[in-house]
């Protein structure tokens, strides 16, 4: 018999509050971070390509933002790596030193041998038709000139790479007077890689929300205490639970009452009794396309991070279950230094590469549970549930350090960049706009103190 998927969560945030509290114990350079928070991150990258420093210097860069990279000199050695394990990614020059189409020929021949299906980027210091032909017959994704620019490939490998967000188990939250039936509902969408939540009193269907974060309400049309058609307007007086879809459940078969259960601010209507298999498909359905299209709703899209209200939201649930679990909570404010003199300077196509950069930085870095936002311009903001201040500084102590050794280069000058850091402790009691504050105060400090420093807020 397979494991209870809640327990098994439970079971998981238990492990990661204990592996919490052994990183605080250990030195600052070994921060360790269980491997599966990472497994989306770890995006397996093969470069073939013949130009050894060439090579060698573009996998250096690549690294930094969290892809495994394993170079190939000549298409043999890649041929056989392929065929043992597909990467997540592959990047290949198409010109070969013995076979000018070399790269191109190689993963048109494993295509065929081995079904890849990896996302392939392909490269060459030719831009002439008969090139650009090869690249479209190995049924490559992309094709780039080189030299290539490090931040433009990132943009590209960016949008290439599965988004781990859009993976993430269906969160389906029922409400239903009939405890009976909805447990049965909420096992029927587990057993289909679903997590479902279930509540029977629809007063408590706030607390819900807020606390399972549910891709979409699948709620019963006629309960006792309250119908679904005014609990479905009820939800949809909070602008911010408007992007969670309702879908009704009921043995209602006339169409004028489901009309009216839509025209309330339902989106769908499914009829009992339902079949399993149909209810699961039609959920997963509806749960895709509604994280997709929340996505471009809720994250900024020059970096893919949350927009500045989203955080405000997300702060405000974390603030409640930390109340709640008495476990702990740190707020951080990051702020790039003297940047608008990177922009004077470079150019604004430049800073908006310092700002990508520091953002792909915080998506490598942080953990899957963190939550982060851009604040505002050049202003970034990280929650991170079930961490203290400390353990916060020394993760943020070793991203400023990474961040202001990466090396951005134009027209031949180098340059590098810094941040400020201003971290702040959660403790009960305070509004969020006081912790925010306090972060805010703490960035402050760093900025008055010379800047590129990390700083814990202290009560005056
Ligand atoms: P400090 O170290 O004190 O933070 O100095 P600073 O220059 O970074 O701070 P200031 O607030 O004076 O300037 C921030 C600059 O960030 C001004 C603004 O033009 C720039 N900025 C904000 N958003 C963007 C953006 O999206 N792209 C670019 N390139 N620049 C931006
Ligand atoms: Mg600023
Ligand atoms: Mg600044």
């Amino acid at each position: 018999m397979s494991p209870d998927k809640t327990l098994l969560q439970k079971f998981h945030s238990k492990l990661q509050h204990m592996s919490n509290s052994i990183i605080k114990t250990q030195p600052k350079h070994e921060i360790i971070i269980p491997d599966q928070e990472y497994n989306e991150k770890n995006i397996t990258l093969y470069l073939l390509e013949d130009d050894k420093i060439y090579a060698e210097s573009l996998t250096l860069q690549l690294e930094q933002y969290g892809f495994k990279c394993s170079l190939f000199t000549n298409t043999l050695d890649f041929y056989t790596a392929i065929k043992q394990n597909k990467p997540s990614i592959i990047l290949s020059d198409i010109m070969m030193t013995d076979d000018q189409f070399g790269g191109t020929k190689v993963i048109s021949q494993l295509k065929q041998e081995v079904g890849l299906s990896s996302p392939i980027v392909v490269f060459s210091q030719r831009s002439d038709f008969e090139t650009k032909l090869e690249a479209v017959r190995a049924n490559a994704d992309t094709y780039l000139v080189k030299p290539i620019e490090v931040d433009s490939l990132l943009t590209i490998l960016d949008n290439l790479v599965p988004k781990h967000y859009l993976h993430e188990d269906y969160r389906i939250l029922i409400i239903d007077d009939d405890l009976q039936l909805a447990n049965h509902y909420a096992l029927v969408l587990q057993k289909a890689g679903m997590q479902a939540s279930v509540i029977n009193e629809p007063n408590l269907v706030g607390d819900a929300i807020i606390e399972f974060n549910p891709d979409i309400i699948l709620m019963d049309l006629y309960m006792p205490e309250c119908n679904g058609i005014e609990l479905a307007r009820l939800v949809r007086y909070h602008p911010e639970y408007l992007h969670i879809p309702i879908v009704f459940l009921s043995t209602e078969t006339q169409l004028t009452q489901q009309l009216n259960a839509l025209r309330m601010g339902g989106d769908d209507f499914l009829t009992k009794p339902i079949e399993d298999h149909y209810l699961s498909e039609c959920l997963a359905i509806r749960a895709a396309r509604a994280r997709s299209l929340n996505e471009l709703m809720i994250k900024d899209s020059m970096t893919g991070l949350f927009k500045h209200s989203i955080i405000k939201e997300r702060l405000k649930s974390e603030m409640e279950r930390t109340k709640r679990n008495h476990s702990k909570l740190t707020f951080a404010m990051i702020d790039l230094d003297h940047f608008k003199k990177i922009n004077d300077t470079y150019g604004h196509l430049m800073g908006d590469n310092v700002i990508k950069r520091l953002a792909r930085l915080l998506k490598v870095r942080m953990r899957n549970s963190d939550i982060i936002g851009r604040y505002g311009g050049e202003e970034f903001s990280v929650i991170l549930p079930e961490c203290g201040a400390e353990q916060a500084k020394e993760i943020f102590d070793e991203l400023r350090r990474v961040f202001g050794e990466m090396t951005y280069n134009i027209e031949g000058e180098k340059f590098t960049v810094t941040c400020s850091i201003g971290i702040s402790e959660f403790c009960d009691n305070i509004t969020m706009e006081e912790f925010i504050n306090q972060a805010d105060q703490a960035l402050y400090k760093v900025k008055e103190s010379g800047r590129n420093r990390v700083v814990i807020y202290q009560q005056s």
